[in-house]
């Protein structure tokens, strides 16, 4: 769908980081490392991705989670060019390590609950898996993966119980990027602990896989060229700037482009692992006479998107393209919702699912007869923990300015496990379903629930770029029309994914 992959050179602003991470020579770490990783490691030295500041003193010896966190920072500084500022608070009880609390706050580390983080601890595989996909997604890098993808990674593997949830998509994740290897053919050993030579060569392996290619930076006064091959992304610190936000709406400026009239700026939603690519998916394009846009509507949080801003003179031509990312940042992490959803425990008894619901009774809009719309009431059950968010939810949606109708929404519905073993997401009371019949699930081999889906021809189908996917997403829920790529459901929103 985009042409712009083959043409598109990407920029990473040459960045120094004043003070954060100092030479090899300076680390703490008296020992070498075991023969397998010296040559990774000292690569990794060179590039001063090891921290100075390791509380460690050898390679063989199990890393901390502090000091996993320190090592997470520095991933999350060279992919990003980012310098991690100092943390706004401490978290935790247990530590007032700056660098666990400026791991935590940028979402690279979870804590372990109860406002403990275990500072001293080792870290396990599992964690290391979690922490790795976090750190990877807070620099902007797309670490979804559809069901599928996710059951073919682990499915080798006969030690998956001793796997805890919220680490299965992670840990699928970086098997499926060779970030993490099985300990054998048959086991992933998710409870098993992790030296630090190990760790060094876990991040060294993401920075060689995540690195953009570096070039200079564009000089801002350089004459915008009219070839189209000098399409450039513009690094956040580089020429546009751009408003990381929480809520659904942004503004984003740029450098003007001197023999620019006009801007037509193209969004796409992020879809891939990599910067410009056939996946993403095009959202719209909006004009605009100056180098600022204004209230960018209905935002996805949790989403990327890229922006292509192309400069057009007078007659239209372009005269130069600007790339940029804007990350809206995620309500909830995955493992805040898990461990919310499921605190009493994992949800496997119909018994069990039942004495979480709650009922949960909201205004909507329906279309009467005569094709006006009227306001009534619709009454959803849903897990305890998500009722107040869908009250808002349905509320946003009541009152915002599409005035979306709803004929049917459902919520909490014990079913029986799908083909793959799995209960779906109703199950939990964590899914909901919005107007079945026309916003129909289909799946790649055609089969259908539901009628048809016609955004933008029928009232009660869903518009991808509207506000009830966007308010969905303010709450932490995603859309299964596009989040994943069988099937595509579009009547479901999924407040812990898949
Ligand atoms: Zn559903």
């Amino acid at each position: 769908m985009l042409k712009y992959k083959t043409f598109l050179v990407f920029v990473l602003t040459a960045f120094c980081i004043a003070g954060g991470i100092a030479p090899f020579s300076a680390s703490a770490l008296t020992d070498s490392p075991s023969p397998w990783a010296a040559d990774t490691v000292s690569q990794a030295a060179q590039k001063d991705l090891i921290p100075q500041d390791l509380n460690g003193s050898s390679y063989r010896q199990d890393i901390t989670r502090s000091d996993f966190s320190r090592l997470a920072l520095s991933l999350y500084a060279h992919l990003t060019g980012d310098t991690p500022t100092a943390p706004a608070a401490s978290y935790f009880s247990d530590t007032d390590d700056a660098a666990v609390s400026a791991a935590y706050e940028l979402q690279l580390m979870s804590g372990r609950g109860n406002g403990i983080f275990s500072p001293a601890d080792p870290i396990t595989r599992q964690e290391v898996a979690v922490a790795i996909t976090k750190t990877l997604a807070a620099s902007g890098i797309d670490t979804s993966m559809p069901a599928d993808d996710i059951l073919g990674e682990l499915k080798p593997f006969s030690d998956l119980c001793d796997m805890a949830g919220w680490a299965t998509q992670s840990f699928a994740f970086t098997l499926e990027n060779k970030i993490l290897y099985g300990m054998s053919e048959t086991e992933l050993c998710p409870t098993r602990l992790t030296t630090v030579e190990q760790a060094v060569v876990i991040a060294s392996r993401c920075l060689d896989k995540y690195t953009l290619p570096p070039m200079a930076t564009p000089s801002p006064s350089a004459t915008p060229t009219p070839d189209a091959s000098e399409a450039r992304r513009v690094s956040i610190s580089g020429d546009a700037s751009l408003v990381s936000t929480g809520d659904r709406s942004a503004v984003v400026s740029w450098k003007a482009m001197p023999k620019a009239s006009t801007y037509r700026v193209d969004i796409y939603l992020d879809q891939s692992n990599f910067w410009f690519a056939d996946d993403d998916q095009f959202v719209k394009s909006v004009y605009t006479a100056a180098n600022t846009m204004a209230g960018l509507q209905n935002l996805r949080a949790g989403m990327t998107y890229r922006l292509l801003i192309n400069g057009l003179d007078a007659a239209q031509n372009p005269v130069c393209t600007y790339g940029a990312v804007l990350k809206i940042t995620p309500p909830q992490t995955q493992q805040q919702k898990e461990q919310a959803v499921f605190s009493d425990g994992d949800i496997t008894q119909k018994e069990q699912a039942d004495a979480l619901m709650q009922s949960v009774t909201v205004n909507v809009w329906k279309i009467g007869r005569d094709g006006s719309k009227y306001a009534s009431k619709a009454t959803i059950v849903v897990h305890k923990q998500i009722a107040d968010p869908v009250r808002n939810i349905f509320k946003e949606i009541f009152e915002g300015t599409e005035k979306f109708p709803i004929k049917d929404a459902g919520g909490y519905n014990w079913r029986e496990p799908m083909a793959s073993g799995r209960l779906s997401h109703h199950n939990y009371g964590t899914a909901i379903d919005i107007n079945a019949d026309e916003n129909y699930c289909i799946y790649k081999d055609g089969s259908t629930v539901g009628k048809f889906w016609l955004p933008g021809q029928n009232p009660y189908s869903i518009l991808p770029d509207g506000e009830v996917v966007s308010i969905f997403a303010k709450y932490g829920f995603v859309w299964g029309g596009d989040s994943w790529s069988n099937p595509n459901d579009y009547m479901h929103f999924s407040y812990l994914g898949l």
